[in-house]
Formats: structure tokens, sequence, C-alpha cells
């Protein structure tokens, strides 16, 4: 046979390992998630092999009319879930969706304004090392340092003196709902695009339960495979016929080439989920979960950034237990418990210590948490960083394993993939 168990017993065995992994370890990476079966076999399909450059109906291959029917009803959905007119649902990632909106909306040397990487922004904003801060004039607005949240009048200050061509919403370590309407106005201050990255909160905005970017944003970039529960991939969504077709020449043949036709049809088996009412349960849970976490570890000592949290997310400041992002990640780690180091506005610490953890319940909601497990998952935060506080970097391995324990059982209590995997 040609499976992998007996062609690659490496890869085998490796993903072997990694399913173990996600079935026993309690995943707090407020960016992942656990697709259903049903994303899972359409992204590992045979529409791999399919060549589909252009667009449904307007293709540059043959053989294009069962993948067409995959990116239609992609769309399609994407557009009845986001309340919007015009989707591209090629680009490869999130990246490659920022990307394609400069690509289509802006030229090199242009201005951006955007939430700086330090006070929870994404890379693709301007960040210095990625190409939209080398090839773009960045600039980045930060958040208040009392409420940690966005200082408006401070963004509208900054556009006014610095002129951004494109207005930047959204970021991957920011707590709070932005206020959409307040971003336009300064945008429309300045005759500036409105672009809301909704990366991280897409599935809250889906369910209903986060306040959409339309009909305020020009344009709203995504991943999917985050609150959205698809698979690894991004989308760009408009209501604007002019931009949309800007967005389209931008992504092919701007900065792709073909499709990957098996990842479009995961995000249309996704957006499928997303539509059904159930998942509004789901998004539902998500934020009452990281409402418990957020609220638990606050009353444990832990200082939370911004006070709490409107979302699936949330930055804990470790500095109350004088302790590090990168020991606490690490010590976490040994106890089953995934989560990664982040800096906390105005970090004092590296970027490769810092001081605080990103948390985040999506992929612990879908596999059945409810607000009952979140209560202990905190208790159980609490009690490997207590040790790691009071025993040094080592951290109390006791404690550990006893805690490691706790979290193999509880995972096996809510299984992934139960069929078979
Ligand atoms: N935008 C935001 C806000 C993100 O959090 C991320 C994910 O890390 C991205 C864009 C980039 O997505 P990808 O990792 O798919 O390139």
């Amino acid at each position: 046979s040609d499976h992998v168990e007996t062609s690659d017993p490496h890869i085998a065995a490796s993903v072997r390992r990694e399913f173990v992994r996600q079935q026993d370890e309690i995943e707090l990476i407020a960016s992942e998630n656990i697709v259903s079966r049903a994303v899972l076999d359409v992204a590992g399909s045979v529409l791999t092999n399919k060549y589909a450059e252009g667009y449904p109906g307007r293709r540059y291959y043959g053989g294009c009319e069962f993948v067409d029917e995959v990116e239609t009803l992609a769309i399609d959905r994407a557009c009845e879930l986001f309340g919007c007119g015009f989707a591209n649902v090629q680009p490869n990632s999130g990246s490659q969706a920022n990307q394609g909106v400069f690509l289509a909306l802006i030229q090199p040397g242009d201005t951006i304004l955007g939430l700086s990487l330090d006070a929870g922004g994404h890379l693709t904003h301007g960040a210095k090392p990625n190409l939209s801060g080398k090839w773009f004039n960045a600039v980045s607005y930060g958040v208040d340092p009392d409420t940690h949240q966005i200082d408006y009048e401070r963004v509208a200050t900054l556009a006014i003196d610095h002129r951004p061509k494109i207005l930047i919403a959204g970021g991957s370590a920011y707590p709070r709902h932005i206020d959409f309407a307040r971003m336009r106005e300064i945008a429309d201050s300045v005759g500036a695009y409105l672009m809301v990255d909704m990366a991280h909160f897409a599935g809250l905005v889906a369910a209903g339960l986060h306040p959409s970017p339309f009909p305020h944003a020009h344009v709203a970039t995504t991943t999917t495979h985050k609150t959205l529960r698809g698979p690894r991939g991004g989308m760009i969504l408009t209501d604007d016929e002019v931009i949309a077709k800007k967005i389209n020449s931008a992504i092919f043949p701007g900065l792709q080439g073909g499709p990957l036709m098996h990842a479009i049809a995961g995000k249309a088996v996704a957006f499928g989920e997303a539509l059904h009412p159930s998942f509004k349960d789901y998004a539902k849970q998500v934020i009452d979960n990281a409402a418990v976490l957020a609220a638990k570890l606050e009353e444990a000592g832990f200082a939370i950034v911004s006070g709490g949290t409107d979302t699936h997310l949330m930055l804990v400041d470790l500095r109350p237990k004088g302790i590090t992002g990168n020991l606490a990640e690490k010590a976490l780690g040994r106890a089953h418990i995934t989560c990664n180091k982040n800096g906390v506005p105005n970090d004092p610490e590296k970027p490769t210590v810092t001081s605080g953890i990103r948390l985040g319940t999506p992929a612990g909601t879908t596999r059945g948490f409810g607000t009952e497990e979140f209560t202990r998952i905190a208790e159980m935060i609490t009690t490997v960083l207590n040790g790691l506080a009071e025993n040094g970097p080592e951290g109390n391995g006791a404690v550990e394993e006893a805690v490691k324990m706790e979290a193999i059982a509880l995972c096996r209590a809510f299984p992934i993939y139960q069929d078979s995997h």
C-alpha cells in the first residue's frame, strides 16, 4: 500500500506523535483551534492535485468545473456569514491576505498606520522586520498606559500628522472590542482606507457575538483557522465593487499563482459549519470560558492586561508573581498546558523573555470544555506558576507532574477525533 504508514514511517510517526500531543495537552494558544473531521477530510482530498489559476468561470486551466463549484460556495457562504458583497477566498494565509490589500490599494513608500507589535498588533501591520515595515512608511499607535485600550484621540492625532493611506484595526493580542465606527471616522478625516484585520475574532463576528467590521471597513482581512475554526488560510472581504476588483487582481496574478483548492474546500466546509445555529453556541461558550479564565486568574493574584477580555483571548501579566513569560510557557508546557509567552504593553523584558503569556479558549471549547473545566484549568495554571515563583527557573517538578496527570485525564474525558486519526 502507498499509505504513509508504510511508505514513509518517519513522517507517519511524527504525525502520530503530534496527534497524541494534541489529544493529551490542554491547548490554550489563542490562534489555534481543532477543525472538524469534515474540514480535515477535504483539506486532505484529491483537490490538492488541481491547478485552477483565475477565478470561478474564468480559469486558465481546463477541468475546473468541480473546483469552481467549491470556490463559488466558499465565496457565497463567506458573504452570507459576514454580511458583505465580495469575498476573495484564495489567500494562502492571513499574511498574504494583508499583502493583497496593500498591493491592491497603495504604493511602496506610502504610509500605513497600525497597532504596534508591542501593544498587540501583528507583524504584517508595519513591523520593522516584515515586508509591511520595509516597503511602506509604517507608523504605529499603541494603547493607553493605564487602561491598556486603544486611545482613539491619539490615533486621530497620528492620522492627521502622518496622513496614512491605510488605517489598520485589529491585532493578535488585543483582548478588547475595537470601535470600528470611530476608526472609520478617523480614516475618513484623512482620506485613508480602513482595513480591519479580524483574524483573531472572525469566528465571534460570524456568530454575531462581536461587533462587525461592516459597514465601517473598506476592506476586512482574516485568517480562517483561528476562532473561525477552518483550515489554515486567509480571506479578504469588502462591500465595495471597485475595491473587490483590485483585490482579485492583487491576489491573482499579483501575488499568488494557483489557489490551494483543497484549502478552499476546507474553508467552504468551515463556513457552512459557522452558518449553522450551533456555531453561535460554540462562540458564546468561547467568550464565557475566556471571561471565567481571566476572572479566576485575577483572583489568584495575576494581573490581566486591560482588566479583562471581551473576546476569546487574554494577556496575563506575570509581574505580580515575579516570573517571566518564557519560563512560564516552559513550566506550563511540562504540565501539558500549551500557551505562548507574550509581551505586555510597555514590557521591560526582551521579546524572547517577556512579562506575559497569552491565553485563549477556542481550541479547548471545541473539545467540549465549559466554565467548570476552565475554572479548574485556572487553578492548574496557578499551581504550576506558583511553583515556578517559589522554586526558581526549574519550577516545582512534583507539582508539574501532578498537574500533567490531571491535564491528561481532563483531555481524555473530552477526546478529539474519536473515530480514527
Ligand atoms: N493578522 C493577524 C491579526 C494575526 O493574528 C495573524 C496570525 O498570526 C495573521 C494576520 C497572519 O496569519 P498567518 O499566520 O496565516 O499568515
